[in-house]
């Protein structure tokens, strides 16, 4: 990625100062999908590491994750497995728990929408304190995944998320960093 292109996406992704709620700078990445050619080229760069190799289903992290996910897994002629919050899937699942700032919450993918062996790529628009992939990646291994790559358009690299992801034993990829969260 050219140094041109990185500081065009990074000043693609508009920052909404205390939202959710006081503290967090909210980095929304509808900016970056609403320009035609900064969609593109990110699709295109987090796709680039896997240029020749078989990738046989992209999973996106509901929402974000499904827009950037089914991008992705178009380019790569995967399948898509949407993983989603709990009760929204209508067939019958596995679930996992996964740690919030507060508290924790599940995640769920259908049982069987990974064939045993599968090479898998997990997506979402952002890793903070890695939390959420986390537990996608052992919901993914549960039901026998073989989790080849995790890819964010945006890292927080201060609290650690990618770092975690790693010491899985799973590459990160990502596309541009912000201080702070
Ligand atoms: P974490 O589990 O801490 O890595 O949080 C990652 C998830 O929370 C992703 O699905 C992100 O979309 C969302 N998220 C966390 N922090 C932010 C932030 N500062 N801006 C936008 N989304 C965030």
């Amino acid at each position: 990625m050219t140094p041109e292109f990185a500081q065009d996406l990074k000043a693609s992704v508009r920052a909404i100062p205390d939202y959710p709620k006081p503290g967090i700078i909210f980095r929304d990445i509808t900016t970056l999908l609403g320009e035609p050619r900064a969609f593109r080229r990110a699709i295109d760069e987090l796709v680039q590491s896997w240029a020749g190799s078989k990738i046989d289903k992209v999973a996106g992290i509901e929402a974000r994750g499904f827009i950037i996910g089914g991008a992705i897994a178009h380019q790569v002629s995967s399948g898509f497995v949407p993983i989603r919050k709990k009760g929204k899937l209508p067939h019958t699942c596995v679930s996992m728990e996964y740690a919030l700032e507060y508290g924790t919450d599940k995640i769920e993918v259908h049982v069987d929408a990974i064939t045993p062996g599968e090479r898998v790529i997990l997506v979402d628009d952002l890793i903070a304190t890695g939390g959420t992939a986390e537990g996608a990646i052992k919901l993914l291994r549960q039901i026998g995944a073989e989790v080849v790559a995790a890819c964010f358009v945006i890292d927080l690299p201060e609290l650690g998320g990618a770092a975690k992801i790693r010491a899985m034993g799973v590459p990160v990829r990502t596309l541009v960093a912000f201080e702070g969260h």
